[in-house]
């Protein structure tokens, strides 16, 4: 292994370096990136589906060989290095405002749920940690496309009640009144608000404001900075998307590991920061997942 100060202290600490959301394809480019986060001193990755093909899924079966895409490359990280990580499955919201206009919106949203309900078997037999993405465009859509969104985001909130498992929610950035909005939509479906996290979080709310809901910020400098001293449950993120269409466009997979090692080298908190740094790595998969992570190198 290359000499990291990062790398060195994460294990001289024993500490999981966590990327909470991420997306990688089936290919050398994004095996080439597990490897850096590794080198870096990451450890685990939650690892959330996508499309894979150019085409956006029109079937439960389109759904069944993404979701098998992405456990294959969850197998070939194991594989290839010491990281591990865990798959999050659902049809993504988006794809329903793609499939509508093909398919028409009632028979749209029957695949929608079709799909979490097959990712609810998944979570069931211990395939996959969470059902995610889930929730509603991070844009502007018509009526009836909104109230259609509603409706399978209740549906996945059922799916996951009865599988016992975490929601990842892809919303517009979330103030107070969103995540209220969620919570309370969560507590119809008998669904815990405390399960709930909300993904790509981009500014920092307290945690009184959020009702239970887990931010999972994104990994930028300044906004690490910031929710260091949040008790917490949160997590910290790049939504890495392996796209070599466009580089750059996203964080890159290291970016967890190489913030770490920094706020290591600079210790800006004193004494206090790894016991900081256990919220987003150790507490709040314990909290939200029920998952209890370990180094394995
Ligand atoms: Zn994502």
């Amino acid at each position: 292994m290359r000499f990291n100060p990062g790398t060195l202290e994460a294990h001289r600490f024993n500490l999981p370096i966590v990327d909470h959301h991420a997306h990688l394809r089936h290919d050398p480019l994004s095996m080439e990136a597990v490897k850096r986060f590794e080198r870096l001193g990451g450890s685990h990755i939650f690892l959330a589906t996508q499309n894979y093909g150019p085409d956006v899924p029109v079937s439960v079966e389109d759904y069944r060989s993404q979701y098998e895409t992405t456990l294959a490359i969850v197998r070939s990280i194991a594989k290839e290095t010491t990281v591990q990580a865990f798959p999050v499955l659902a049809p993504y919201p988006v794809d329903l405002v793609r499939v509508a206009p093909r398919l028409g919106l009632a028979r749209a949203v029957e695949l929608q749920g079709a799909a979490l309900d097959l990712a609810g078997k998944y979570v069931q037999e211990g395939l996959a940690v969470a059902l995610g993405e889930v929730g509603r465009a991070h844009f502007d859509v018509p009526g009836e496309v909104r109230d259609a969104l509603r409706s399978v985001l209740e549906h996945a909130l059922a799916v996951g009640r009865d599988v016992n498992c975490p929601l990842v929610l892809h919303t517009e950035d979330l103030d107070a009144g969103g995540y209220a909005g969620l919570a309370e939509m969560a507590r119809r479906c008998g669904f815990p608000a405390s399960r709930l996290v909300k993904h790509y979080a981009c500014s920092h709310l307290p945690p009184e404001l959020r009702q239970g809901v887990a931010p999972s910020f994104l990994a930028r400098k300044d906004l690490v900075v910031e929710v260091l001293p949040d008790p917490g449950p949160w997590f910290l993120e790049t939504d890495y998307l392996a796209d070599p269409a466009r580089p750059g466009a996203v964080l890159a997979l290291e970016t967890i590991p190489r913030r770490v090692a920094a706020l290591l080298r600079e210790n800006a908190q004193g004494e206090g920061l790894l016991e900081r740094l256990t919220i987003p790595f150790v507490e709040a998969p314990r909290k939200v997942y029920g998952l209890d992570l370990q180094r394995k190198d």
